[in-house]
């Protein structure tokens, strides 16, 4: 009999397909060097804090040392950062691990969890890991006055049924860049039973203005059942080095201790994330130059006719209105790597992430005139 692994795989891992990088990227910057305009991952083109780099780099000569398996300098510096206890912070390596993790823990084969139409794409991966369903609400309409494909958090809270172990939103979401109002995600929560869990992935927090949400942790100490998580790897630029967060009653942490890889944050980043967060000065301008990067290519891709979505986040989504896989390509012969959206069942939108301006200018010198 011959050898098959895929039929050895068990019943959730079967239902799963591997994640799909899109193109070759080493390959790519092989063959165009610094001519490659990398507009596809929402990395940051400013990159990190020079204490970050510092600190990653000095911390190499412990390398032959695990890290601390607490993680707890990063810990209190992010405690002191938000104005939280450490009790309530989980690290992971990246944000999607935590994501991943928080499935794993509290999911039920048998139960659901319940995410948005055009959420990100790890949640309903987060609820197959454990066996769980993954109902999936329609999103606001494409044509929306004021947040298309945006989450409909009503609709999300009235599809949460007795076996929902956790709600999953995305605020600002990727793919789309909008976001949801916080009195809507008030009312959700207190709609909300306790025993869902409702995660709040706020990746993209530091890139919210004004007319934007504010972040959910204003909400920790009135509701238990919240989790907030967010990431190095965007606003910070440590995307390399993997590291994210999580705030959480600390019985919610206590529980992610259990099933955590005692050494998931590597030494060089725990030391880069922390003396990250001892930058204000760096993050201040990362978020000043691409809010004002945002709006300037926002309106230059919208006086060339393109419908540009709301977003609080360094990335813009484009309706097409029409398949955008001729205009993907296209972009691709001229070296612009964006991101095609058919995978989120958008295949009429790219997502092109807020490059350096020389970046956003070869962008908008190759699309079709
Ligand atoms: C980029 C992103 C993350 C961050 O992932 P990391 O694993 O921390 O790099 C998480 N959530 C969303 C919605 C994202 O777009």
């Amino acid at each position: 009999m011959s050898f098959d692994a895929a039929r050895l795989a068990n019943a959730a891992t079967a239902a799963l397909r591997a994640y799909d990088p899109g193109h070759d990227l080493p390959a790519l910057r092989r063959l165009h060097g610094a001519a490659l305009a990398e507009l596809g991952s929402n990395e940051n083109p400013l990159g990190p804090s020079p204490l970050a780099l510092a600190a990653a780099r000095d911390s190499l000569a412990e390398a032959f040392r695990y890290p601390d398996p607490k993680g707890a300098a990063l810990k209190r510096a992010i405690a002191g950062h938000l104005g939280v206890a450490a009790s309530r912070i989980a690290l992971g390596n990246g944000s999607h691990e935590l994501l991943m993790l928080i499935g794993q823990c509290f999911a039920e084969a048998g139960g659901s969890i319940v995410h948005s139409q055009y959420g990100f794409a790890v949640f309903p991966i987060a609820a197959a890991v454990a066996g769980a369903r993954a109902i999936g609400v329609p999103a606001l309409p494409a044509d929306h006055p004021h947040m298309p494909y945006g989450h409909d958090l009503p609709a999300i809270a009235a599809a949460v049924e007795a076996g929902t172990r956790i709600v999953f939103l995305a605020n600002p979401n990727n793919p789309t860049g909008g976001w949801f109002d916080d009195d809507t995600l008030d009312a959700l929560l207190e709609r909300v039973p306790a025993s869902t869990l409702v995660v709040v992935d706020e990746a993209y927090q530091e890139f919210v203005d004004g007319a934007g949400p504010r972040s959910a942790l204003r909400l920790i100490d009135r509701h238990p059942n919240l989790i907030v998580t967010r990431t190095f790897s965007k606003a910070y630029a440590l995307a390399g080095l993997r590291v994210g967060y999580l705030i959480a009653d600390p019985g919610v942490v206590e529980v992610i201790e259990r099933l955590r890889e005692s050494f998931n944050v590597n030494g060089p980043a725990l030391a880069a994330a922390e003396a990250a967060l001892g930058d204000a000065g760096h993050l201040r301008r990362v978020r000043d130059w691409t809010l004002a990067e945002r709006a300037w290519l926002a309106g230059e891709l919208s006086v060339r006719g393109y419908r540009v979505l709301p977003s609080q986040t360094n990335f813009l989504l484009i309706d097409l209105g029409e398949d955008a896989a001729a205009l993907e390509a296209a972009l691709f012969a001229r070296a612009v790597i964006v991101r095609p959206m058919g995978g989120y069942g958008l295949p009429h939108t790219l997502r092109i992430s807020v490059g350096s301006r020389e970046e956003n200018l070869r962008l908008l010198a190759a699309l079709p005139s």
